[in-house]
């Protein structure tokens, strides 16, 4: 998953993306990156790490104009190199082009192989590179014109920023898999994955870009192209139970609320009666684990504590680094847990390594019972949309039943949301979302392996 970030006629348009990307970290640690343009020229930085290790205030001085976009990216294992950084920069017809890009596309590898055979010569093993290429043998004039030549024929997901010299355009794929807000800045205008990124610069969010809309921004105004809208749409419901913070409003709806919603829905399918209290797997549980509370009665409590110096467990690309992190990001309160039978909430079971591990913690700290319930109902299929869960293989739940799960993970009970139950709690459900990775149903044909080396 990445998160992206733009901005266009605003003096300060490094700086103001610089501000949005701490907004969205959250969506990729692996790398981060702006371009700015302006008079004709245009500057980038790319780094790997997080953004406040690099981002000085004399490198970002180097990035003058005002327009710019910026991305943060995670990747799968493999693919975390400095050339698969974006925003992707390169020079075309005495202009250029720059691209960040949220999502992956299904059908990279044949377009990949096609426009090889045509003479293009790639510098990444980025999905998102194609869109590059293309952009540049399109013949349409306008930018708008071309992005919507160079998408033609692309399958899967993209919310894109792009930049052809002085033009910042914005589109989202016909499915609207991934979420992109816009927003205004003292008469700039901005995009932004999460409107969490609105709120840090100041920016006061107009609408979402719509599913299959191009929006360009430049020096004559904006201009916004509406093409092929595909019904149903599949936005992305992972976003709600686990990706977006919880502070933003994504697809139009509440990420907070419908958190609340997934863990009052959780508590009416899976009552835990006789448990002492409810906790949350932190951060990404706190509001399901709420809404767990409300519904049930039983008290919320502070029983694992998060540290916040370390990332994502996931965000890690190897099975080693993932096991060594968990004592490393989570600690019981023994207090809180000595002899008490404790509900866990989490939003999601990927793999289970994560969440073995921590009844593991949970036991040791003294709790009497363990029941899980979760928040997502199990994972079995990966996803081909741009969150990096595993093959089939590694998902927990593609391999055992609900009782083999809890068996593995050392739960006294475990207790999913139903698929239903899961798609009526989020806003504008139950219809118009993805639920691919739980469903086994995914709307396009599969990516080949090599699609894996998404940037998304
Ligand atoms: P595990 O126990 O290994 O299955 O990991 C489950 C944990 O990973 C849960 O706490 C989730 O919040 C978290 N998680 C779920 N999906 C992802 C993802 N795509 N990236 C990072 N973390 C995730």
């Amino acid at each position: 998953m990445c998160g992206i970030f733009g901005v266009s006629g605003h003096d300060a348009a490094a700086e103001v993306t610089h501000l949005g990307l701490y907004s969205l970290q959250h969506r990729g640690q692996e790398s981060v990156g702006i371009v700015a343009t302006g008079d004709g020229k245009a500057s980038a930085l790319r780094k790997m790490g997080l953004l406040g290790d690099h981002f000085t205030p004399e490198a970002l001085s180097g990035l003058t104009g005002r327009t710019a976009l910026g991305h943060t990216r995670y990747s799968t294992a493999g693919s975390s190199t400095i050339e698969n950084a974006q925003p992707a920069l390169v020079s075309f017809r005495g202009g250029h082009i720059s691209l960040a890009h949220n999502g992956n596309l299904t059908n990279a590898t044949e377009l990949r192989a096609s426009l090889e055979a045509g003479g293009s010569i790639f510098s990444s093993t980025m999905d998102s590179e194609v869109i590059v290429h293309r952009l540049a043998r399109a013949h349409s004039k306008a930018p708008e014109r071309q992005l919507a030549e160079a998408l033609q024929g692309i399958e899967g997901a993209y919310s894109l920023l792009v930049m052809i010299d002085d033009t910042l355009l914005a589109a989202r794929d016909p499915h609207g898999w991934r979420p992109l807000i816009m927003g205004t800045l003292n008469g700039a205008t901005v995009f932004a994955s999460e409107s969490c990124a609105l709120d840090i610069v100041g920016a006061t969010a107009v609408r979402d870009v719509e599913p299959g809309e191009i929006i360009a921004v430049d020096s004559k105004g904006m201009r916004t192209l509406q093409l092929e809208r595909a019904t149903p749409l599949h936005r992305c419901v992972f976003e709600y139970v686990y990706f977006a913070r919880p502070d933003s409003r994504v697809f139009g709806g509440s990420v907070d609320r419908a958190r609340r919603a997934l863990g009052r829905r959780l508590a009416t399918e899976h009552p835990a009666p006789g448990a002492d209290f409810v906790f949350a797997v932190p951060d990404s549980s706190n509001a399901a684990a709420l809404g767990f509370s409300d519904v049930s009665g039983l008290p919320y409590e502070l029983a694992l504590i998060r540290n916040h110096y370390v990332g994502r467990t996931f965000i890690q690309p190897t099975q080693a680094g993932r096991d060594a992190k968990v004592k490393v990001k989570y600690n019981p309160v023994r207090e809180i847990l000595a002899g008490k039978s404790v509900v866990m909430v989490d939003d999601s079971i990927v793999r289970g390594t994560t969440t073995k591990g921590l009844v593991t913690l949970i036991r040791a700290a003294g709790a009497r019972e363990v029941h899980m319930r979760v928040s997502s109902p199990p994972i079995t299929g990966p996803c081909w949309y741009g969150i990096d869960t595993p093959d089939r293989k590694e998902l927990i739940a593609a391999q055992m039943s609900v009782p083999e799960i809890a068996n593995a993970i050392g739960v006294d009970s475990l207790g999913y949301i139903s698929l239903e139950g899961m798609l009526e709690s989020v806003p504008d459900g139950p219809s118009g979302f993805c639920d691919s990775c739980f469903s086994g149903k995914y709307p396009t044909a599969a990516p080949t392996v090599e699609t894996k080396m998404r940037m998304g």
